[in-house]
């Protein structure tokens, strides 16, 4: 990615200190949806490596993932799956539990939503820890789904998500980063 466009991005992200709680930067990326070219391109190039490839479904994490991947599933002419916090999906789900910066939560999927052997791109804003995206492989492969990659528009390297999948033998790929946490 060229360096105007990195810097496009990096520009339209809003940064919020002491949010949710004191310490925290929060990266905001209602501004980057808000923004229409910046919104764009980050979908743009997002997909860039898969266009033209055979992709089933795109699974987005709730909620921030649901706007980025709806687009992404759009472009890539793929479906759309939801993941989400327990006990929001109406139909048979699968569980599984993930870790946060404290404690744990669950998140569930439809248990009919991906077939064995389908290709799935996995989506969220950001990823951090990787707790969350970790969760979300762990449903995926348990659907039997070939992840062909999980894409974030922000990292956060120093948290070391990225590692923690791709040591599950999952391709990473990311539009910008911001050093700290
Ligand atoms: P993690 O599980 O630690 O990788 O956290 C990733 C999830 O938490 C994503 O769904 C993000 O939207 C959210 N998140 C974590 N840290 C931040 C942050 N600094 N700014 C905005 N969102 C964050």
């Amino acid at each position: 990615m060229d360096q105007t466009l990195q810097e496009t991005l990096i520009s339209s992200i809003r940064t919020i200190p002491d949010y949710p709680k004191p310490g925290i930067l929060f990266r905001d990326i209602t501004t980057l949806l808000g923004d229409p070219r910046a919104f764009r391109r980050s979908v743009d190039e997002l997909v860039h490596p898969y266009a033209g490839t055979r992709i089933d479904q795109i699974a987005g994490i709730e909620a921030r993932g649901f706007i980025l991947g709806g687009a992404i599933a759009h472009q890539l002419s793929a479906g759309f799956v939801p993941i989400r916090k327990k006990g929001k999906l109406p139909h048979d789900t699968v569980r599984v539990a993930y870790s946060l910066e404290y404690g744990v939560d669950e998140m569930e999927m439809h248990k009919d939503a991906i077939k064995p052997g389908q290709k799935v791109i996995l989506v969220d804003d950001l990823i951090a820890t990787g707790g969350t995206a970790e969760g979300a492989v762990k449903l995926l492969k348990q659907m039997g789904a070939d992840i062909v990659a999980a894409c974030f528009v922000i990292d956060l390297p120093d948290l070391g998500g990225r590692k923690k999948l791709e040591a599950l033998g999952v391709t990473v790929r990311t539009l910008v980063s911001f050093e700290g946490d």
